[in-house]
């Protein structure tokens, strides 16, 4: 009884630590795995802290989704930290970069889907740099 109790316990446990540090969302997740090369992707920039790729499913001439190697899930979980500052900065600037790279010389749009309203279906944040036509507005 004893020992079976602790057994239980030790699984909560694991379970509770996992879910409180996102261990098993980062082991779940699609661009964490691109990130580290377990799944493919057309790479078009990459660098120490972020990573940039052609979307499966391109919306535009250009769908490029720019990521930070680092799994945060939305940007409601981007902190106020020193790192996280230095991160989403670096990722804006790299931005422009990446959209010259791509010869988007007539402008392009970045999109960020935050949450279950913002219809974000990958939780691992991302922003989406489309170009290469004229964006509609206002956006669905
Ligand atoms: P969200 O809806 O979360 O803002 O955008 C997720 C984007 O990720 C979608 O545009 C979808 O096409 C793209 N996507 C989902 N899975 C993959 C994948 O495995 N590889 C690539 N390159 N894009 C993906
Ligand atoms: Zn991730």
């Amino acid at each position: 009884m004893l020992f079976t109790s602790l057994y239980i316990g030790v699984i909560w446990f694991t379970i509770l630590f996992c879910r409180r540090w996102g261990t098993i969302e980062k082991m779940d997740c699609i661009f964490c795995k691109i990130a580290n090369g377990e799944i493919p992707a057309d790479v078009v920039y990459e660098d120490d802290v972020i990573l940039a790729f052609r979307d499966l499913a391109p919306q535009a001439p250009v769908h490029v989704l720019i990521i930070p190697k680092e799994h945060i899930a939305t940007l409601d979980d981007v902190e106020c930290s020193d790192e996280h500052r230095e991160l989403m900065g670096h990722l804006m600037v790299k931005t422009g970069e990446i959209a010259e790279l791509l010869g988007l010389k007539n402008g392009y749009r970045l999109v960020n889907n935050c949450g279950e309203d913002g219809m974000q279906t990958v939780k691992h944040i991302h922003f989406h740099l489309l170009g290469g036509r004229k964006m509609g507005w206002p956006p669905g």
